[in-house]
């Protein structure tokens, strides 16, 4: 077995029944976007909700507005630990609102 990345980050809250979108922020943890119908999965910036001090809403309220670049609405959102990598903007799967 080759030596994994000792920094690789794990997801440790996936999809959860009591978590908020606030939850899923901080300097210890990051979002994914992931997408059940063709498997990408992209570093989420949840940004522009916050600003809409929608932070205290469930995160599965949010899968309704996520749209990956297949085409479909069926994305959901993952809490991962360990801070977001830094990969530049991926916007293959975006908030549409
Ligand atoms: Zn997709």
């Amino acid at each position: 077995m080759a030596d994994s990345p000792a920094e690789e980050a794990r997801p440790w809250g996936l999809v959860g029944f009591h978590f908020t979108l606030s939850h899923g922020i901080g300097p210890d943890r990051h979002l994914r976007a992931s997408c059940r119908c063709c498997g990408r999965r992209v570093v989420f910036d949840p940004s522009p909700w916050m600003a809409q001090q929608l932070g205290g809403l469930a995160l599965q309220s949010f899968e309704a507005r996520l749209r990956c670049a297949c085409g479909v609405r069926c994305a959901s959102l993952e809490i991962w630990s360990g801070p977001a990598p830094v990969t530049g903007p991926d916007w293959s799967i975006y908030a549409f609102r």
